[in-house]
């Protein structure tokens, strides 16, 4: 528990330079939004890996938790124990191979284990065996992504050795979608033939499957969610919940709002004399005295250095083009059409579009990139702050996150 004095100055450090503003709001708007696209007999599995993609892994977790997801999603263990550190004992699933050395850490925890091997089969065996804890499962089939699954013929056979083992459960089977934001792909349809005949063959054999899911955010927006006989159905869906579209063919309904606005403050304005360069390489050059502000904000933040001379700041309303290349701590723009700019000054790089600044999705295309790897990019460095109702709730830096628990009193 910390002193709400330590909210408040980690809340103005934020503030006072480049920081991203997380709406936990919009964010529970989008978890109930999906709950309400998929359906009360659907559970809700928030993914949350790499650091809630982005947007702080603790807040969004446990929003997601309040706003009525069954499940937290994460990819490593770390990121789950991370979540129990801060007080979050909801139901965890760890997809992506789990961490050898952290396996004993998973099962004590109570994490469910995703594995598509049989090697890491008998090390979750071993480790449970070891602590004499129970260890829940969950099998991933390979249906045609070729990354991480148990071979379809061979998936029968880990089933039942994880019936025939007395500490472990099989709580769920699954598998993940290859281009399930490509409606012309029709693979999807292939995958989930093969999924469900694959569950066909485990009711056949009289093998109980506590739990089947299939989509991800994509699948899930076109209700590609397989019933399985006998077993519950879940969706895993992240990207969506923060408000963003898996692809410009599969966008999310208007009822969802993105989370993330970028912002930063003004640190020096200046006048570039005619034929001086701005920043590394000089790319940039002044034709005629040029009026120019520096952002604290490169890409030790996450802001991608492909957005040297195509992004662009909003500064009061008028978007203003970065001049020069982003490096990792600084950049550049030209403020020659916000006359009024001065030092001090907050600049958006980042919002949902409506006030004229970047998208996630400009800025991924102006990259070359998917959205995915936009957020995802914003490093531990930059400065978060959580909001609720419009108010603070929540800041996080390179330091940690402190939670304002002068709100605890009022929910
Ligand atoms: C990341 C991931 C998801 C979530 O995908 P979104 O497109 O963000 O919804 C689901 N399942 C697995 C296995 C994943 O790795």
């Amino acid at each position: 528990m910390n002193e709400p004095t330590d909210f408040s100055a980690r809340l103005e450090s934020a503030l006072a330079g480049t920081h991203a503003l997380i709406d936990l709001d919009a964010y529970a708007g989008n978890v109930r939004a999906m709950r309400a696209l998929i359906g009360d007999d659907v559970e809700l599995m928030a993914v949350v890996k790499a650091n809630a993609y982005g947007h702080g892994l603790v807040p969004c977790a446990r929003t997601a938790l309040e706003a009525g997801a069954d499940w937290i999603v994460v990819a490593r263990i770390e990121e789950g124990l991370l979540l129990r550190q801060y007080g979050i004992d909801g139901r965890i699933l760890v997809i992506g191979p789990p961490n050898r050395a952290l396996l004993g850490t998973a099962i004590t925890a109570g994490f469910a284990v995703a594995t598509g091997t049989a090697a890491c089969l008998h090390d979750i065996s071993q480790k449970a065996r070891e602590l004499n804890r129970r260890a829940h499962v969950h099998l991933k089939l390979e249906t045609g992504l070729h990354r991480y699954g148990i071979e379809r013929e061979k998936a029968l056979a880990l089933a039942q050795a994880i019936l025939d083992d007395p500490l472990l459960t099989l709580e769920g089977v699954y598998t993940h979608c290859a281009g399930a934001d490509e409606i012309a792909d029709e693979f999807v349809q292939t995958q989930r033939e093969r999924f469900e005949s694959t569950l066909a063959e485990f009711q056949a054999a009289g093998i109980e499957v506590p739990y089947a899911h299939f989509a991800n955010s994509a699948a899930a927006l076109r209700g590609i969610i397989p019933p399985v006989p006998g077993s519950q159905a879940a969706v895993r869906t992240g990207y969506a919940l923060y408000g963003l579209s898996p692809s410009a063919e599969v966008p999310v309904p208007s009822s969802f709002r993105p989370v993330l606005t970028l912002k930063s403050r003004i640190a020096r304005i200046f006048t570039l004399p005619v034929g001086e360069g701005v920043s590394y390489g000089r790319t940039y050059r002044a034709e005629r005295p040029t009026r120019c502000a520096t952002l604290p904000l490169g890409y030790g933040d996450g802001i991608s250095r492909h957005l040297s001379n195509t992004g662009w700041a909003l500064v009061n309303g008028v978007r203003c083009p970065i001049a020069g290349r982003v490096a990792m701590d600084l950049t550049v723009i030209e403020v020659e059409h916000a006359p009024n700019a001065a030092e001090g000054d907050e600049v958006t790089l980042i919002s949902d579009g409506s006030d004229g600044a970047m998208t996630v999705d400009e800025v991924a295309a102006l990259c070359g990139t998917i959205g995915y790897e936009t957020v995802t990019a914003l490093s531990a460095r930059l400065p978060r702050v959580y909001l609720r109702g419009g108010e603070p709730v929540a800041a996080s830096d390179l330091r940690g996150l402190v939670e304002d628990h002068a709100h605890d009193d009022e929910t």
